[in-house]
C-alpha cells in the first residue's frame, strides 16, 4: 500500500484564502481590521523565522501586524505590562507571546495574562477548560490544524481509536481533548508508557507529538491507519547538510499506513493558517458577529 499523502501545504492555502475572504467582508460591511500582536523575547534563530513567517502571512490575508521584540533580559513586570497595554487596545484581537519565554519568567503567569478572548494560542487556563469541558473555546492552533486535516479526510471520526503521542499542553493533550470531542476512542502515549508499538498497532489514527526524530516505525502501523505527524526535527545529512523529519520514519509508515503528513509540508503550515484563523474567530467574537464557518471547530 501506498499512503495517501495529506498535504498540509495545500490545505493551509485554502484555508488562508478563506481567512482572506472573512478578512475582506469584516473590512467593508463592518469597518473592522483584525489585528494580531505578536511578542518575542530574545533572538532565537528559529523563533525569529517563526515570527517573521507569521507577520508576513498575516499581513497577506490583509490583517494588521502588530511585532513587538524585546530583550530577552525584559522584567517580568515590563512583559506584563506590555500584554495589559495589548489586552485594551481595540486594533488588537489576537496575543501571542512566542513560547518558550527565557527561564526567569513564569510562562503560565504572563500566559494568563492574556485577555481569554484574545488568546489565540488558546493556552489560557479559560480556554484550556472550555475546550476539556466542550465548550467554545480558542483552540490551540497545532491540534486544530491537524483536526481540520482529519475531519477533510474521513469525514466522521466517530468510533475510531486515535493514539496520540505526547501529552504536552501545546499538542498531545488539546489533541486528545479534540479526538475525543469527534467520539473518537483516544489513547494518550508518552514517554512513560511501556509497551508503546502494541498500543500504536491498536490505532486507527496516530498522532506523533514527541519530537524524536523518527521513532515511529511502519511496522507499529496498523495497514491502511491515518498518520499525523507534528514533529519537527533536524538531523544530519550523508552530505554534511541537515533536513527536517518528523517523529516517524516517513518511507517506512508511508508503505503501511492509508494516509500520512509528510515533513514539511503537512501539519506545520497548517499551524500557521489556524492562527490566522484563530484571530478572524477572535475578531468576530469580541464584536458581537457572526463566527466565520469554517474556521474553527
Ligand atoms: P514536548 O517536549 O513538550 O512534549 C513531548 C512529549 O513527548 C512529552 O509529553 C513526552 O512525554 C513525550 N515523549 C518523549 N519521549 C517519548 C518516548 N520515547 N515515547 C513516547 N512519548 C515520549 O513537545 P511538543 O511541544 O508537544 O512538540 C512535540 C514535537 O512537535 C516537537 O518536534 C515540536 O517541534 C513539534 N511541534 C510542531 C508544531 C508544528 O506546527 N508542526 C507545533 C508544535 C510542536
Amino acid at each position: 500500500m501506498t499512503a495517501h499523502i495529506l498535504d498540509g501545504k495545500a490545505f493551509a492555502a485554502k484555508l488562508r484564502a478563506q481567512v482572506a475572504t472573512h478578512v475582506a467582508r469584516l473590512k467593508t460591511d463592518h469597518g473592522i481590521v483584525p489585528g494580531l500582536a505578536v511578542v518575542l523575547l530574545g533572538d532565537d534563530p528559529a523563533s525569529q523565522v517563526y515570527v517573521r513567517n507569521k507577520g508576513k502571512m498575516t499581513v497577506e490575508v490583509g490583517m494588521q501586524n502588530f511585532e513587538h521584540r524585546l530583550p530577552d533580559t525584559t522584567s517580568e513586570a515590563d512583559l506584563l505590562a506590555l500584554v495589559a497595554q495589548l489586552n485594551a487596545d481595540p486594533a488588537v484581537h489576537g496575543i501571542l507571546v512566542q513560547l518558550p519565554l527565557p527561564a526567569h519568567l513564569n510562562s503560565d503567569l504572563v500566559i494568563n495574562a492574556i485577555d481569554p478572548v484574545k488568546d489565540v494560542d488558546g493556552f489560557h487556563i479559560s480556554n484550556v477548560g472550555l475546550l476539556g469541558t466542550g465548550q467554545k473555546a480558542m483552540v490551540p492552533c497545532t491540534p486544530l490544524g491537524c483536526l481540520m486535516l482529519l475531519r477533510d479526510y474521513h469525514g466522521s471520526l466517530a468510533g475510531k481509536h486515535a493514539v496520540v503521542i505526547g501529552r504536552s499542553n501545546i499538542v498531545g493533550k488539546p489533541m486528545a481533548q479534540l479526538l475525543l470531542g469527534d467520539s473518537c476512542t483516544v489513547t494518550m502515549a508518552h514517554s512513560r508508557t511501556v509497551d508503546l508499538a502494541t498500543m500504536v498497532r491498536q490505532a486507527d489514527i496516530v498522532v506523533a507529538a514527541v519530537g524524536r526524530a523518527q521513532m515511529v516505525p511502519g511496522d507499529w502501523i496498523k495497514p491502511g491507519a491515518t498518520v499525523i505527524d507534528v514533529g519537527i526535527n533536524r538531523i544530519a545529512t550523508d552530505d554534511g547538510g541537515t533536513r527536517l523529519v518528523g517523529d516517524v520514519d516517513f518511507d517506512s509508515c508511508a508503505a503501511v499506513a492509508g494516509a500520512i503528513t509528510p515533513v514539511p509540508g503537512g501539519v506545520g503550515p497548517m499551524t500557521i493558517a489556524c492562527l490566522l484563523a484563530n484571530t478572524v474567530t477572535a475578531c468576530s467574537r469580541a464584536n458581537g458577529l457572526a463566527e466565520p464557518v469554517g474556521l474553527t471547530v
